[in-house]
């Protein structure tokens, strides 16, 4: 058999235009991030959603996969947010702010 021709067919990449051009969400139900983290994040990113101009680049970009959409805008499971700051460094906005822990 030739392999080449079981090959999967290559689908044209066209840039997502709206939240709803992206997958559901990064993250698995299960088997993957299978803890929530312990305590021991020092700073959290807090989301303004005025701000917010739903670019998605912090839902690309979080190494965890954390961020999710919620009614059409994006929001933080911080179960397992590690408080990286990487979503915050990405966003061309500054519609995140890391905010240290307790003191929201
Ligand atoms: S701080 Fe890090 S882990 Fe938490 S949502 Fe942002 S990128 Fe993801
Ligand atoms: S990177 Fe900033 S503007 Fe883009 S979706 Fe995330 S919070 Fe919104």
């Amino acid at each position: 058999m030739n392999y080449k021709e079981n090959r999967p067919k290559i689908i044209e990449f066209k840039n997502p235009e709206h939240i709803d051009d992206f997958p559901v969400g990064t993250t698995v139900p299960s088997g993957q991030l299978v803890k929530k983290n312990s305590g021991w994040r020092t700073f959290k990113p807090v989301i303004n959603k005025d701000v917010c101009v739903n670019c998605l680049n912090c839902y690309i970009f979080c190494p965890d996969g954390v961020i999710y959409k919620s009614e059409n805008k994006v929001d933080v499971d911080y179960d397992f947010c590690k408080g990286c700051g990487v979503c915050a460094n990405e966003c061309r906005v500054n519609a995140i702010t890391m905010v240290k822990e307790g003191e929201e």
